[in-house]
């Protein structure tokens, strides 16, 4: 289960437009120069459901030279428990349904992101 950041969201009255990858609410629109990460080679931009009420989230997902190439398993990606919502069952606490990537980015040699939409796909859930 992520946390709901109080701190953060009692002070912020509007909806949060993405969530990354721990759960932290996001005000501006999706780009790759927002990830958490600052190491971040990968990131992408995926489309969940709750299993429980079926609400709709955008959250981040990246990875960098140390952790594992999200394109090496992009139809498998998977966000875990959907971002603390007022859901009538207990979805902020059951996996989330992966539903698309919307949008997938990739560091270039240069450091400069790259989107790349070959792999911004359906996902298996
Ligand atoms: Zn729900």
């Amino acid at each position: 289960m992520l946390h709901d950041y109080p701190d953060i969201r009692s002070r912020i009255k509007e909806e949060p437009l993405w969530f990354n990858q721990r759960g932290v609410p996001r005000y501006d629109a999706f780009t790759p120069e927002l990830a958490s990460n600052i190491y971040a080679n990968e990131v992408a931009l995926l489309k969940i459901a709750c299993q429980a009420c079926r609400q709709t989230f955008l959250v981040g997902m990246e990875s960098s030279a140390w952790s594992h190439p999200l394109s090496e398993h992009i139809e498998a990606l998977h966000y875990g428990d959907p971002p603390p919502h007022e859901c009538p069952g207990a979805g902020s606490t059951m996996n989330c349904i992966d539903l698309r990537i919307i949008e997938f980015w990739r560091k270039d040699q240069s450091c400069d992101w790259i989107r790349v939409p070959e792999l911004e796909v359906p996902l298996e859930d």
